[in-house]
């Protein structure tokens, strides 16, 4: 009788033990949920259109891309100190800043670095130029963050959409304005006589030289295209 009350006991310690370990996990999901989006006070780092997102490429994709014109200004989205500003052979031209709240920016594939290590910066500070410098299809910012630290295989990045506000490919975003889906509704024209095109499938440089009233030449270089190869999903700037 003893040894069928202690087995009923441990049976229903085990039990309890289960369901606490699902009213856990429950917990953990939903605060997950709600800190999806972080409220950092964040602007957008560049204008432009977000020409791919987070988790992309098998998920090695850990940043944002902000497609725009070459040369156009790229701004902190933060306060924070300047950790890093280096050229790199696959971020290009790179600026890393730290900032208090312990979250890392990255903004790379510039055309100019403004700002040298150890310089203190302001939210909305501009500290360089879009480019296409290292591996790069075409203009635009890759733009990261990451929690604590930049590590090599890059384990902390989180998705900048998650401090910046949701914005899908395609969609306009304007820099040094904070996201609210108003913000992005209404910057929809930022780039006045530059617009921007998105290769669709079968197209050519001359195909959309044509469509743009543009010579080849122009196109290339004020994309700065090293060839004549272009590819669908890829955004190009067609100056008006
Ligand atoms: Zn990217």
């Amino acid at each position: 009788m003893r040894d069928y009350i202690r087995r009923l006991l441990i049976a229903a310690i085990m039990a309890l033990c289960v369901s606490l370990l699902f009213l856990g996990g429950k917990q953990t999901e939903a605060s997950m949920q709600e800190s999806r989006e972080i409220k950092a006070g964040w602007i957008w780092p560049a204008d432009g259109v977000i020409s791919d997102t987070y988790g992309t490429r098998h998920g090695t994709h850990k940043g944002i891309d902000i497609a725009g014109g070459l040369n156009s200004p790229i701004v902190a989205a933060a306060d924070g100190m300047v950790g890093k500003s280096y050229y790199s052979n696959t971020y290009g031209n790179v600026i890393f800043i730290k900032h208090p709240n312990n979250y890392v920016t990255v903004y790379a594939h510039l055309n100019n670095r403004h700002v040298h290590e150890g310089q203190e910066v302001k939210q909305g500070d501009r500290i360089g130029t879009m480019g296409r410098t290292g591996e790069s299809t075409g203009v635009h910012l890759h733009f990261e963050s990451h929690q604590i630290e930049w590590t090599y295989d890059k384990k902390n990045a989180i998705d900048p959409e998650r401090l910046l506000g949701n914005a899908g490919v395609g969609a306009a975003v304007k820099g040094g304005m904070a996201s609210t889906n108003e913000s992005l509704a209404a910057s929809t024209n930022v780039n006045g006589d530059k617009a921007q095109y998105i290769v669709q499938a079968g197209d050519t440089l001359t195909s959309i030289a044509k469509k743009s009233n543009l010579t080849v030449e122009k196109l290339k270089e004020v994309n700065q295209l090293k060839s004549d190869l272009i590819m669908p999903e890829q955004v190009l700037v067609i100056h008006k």
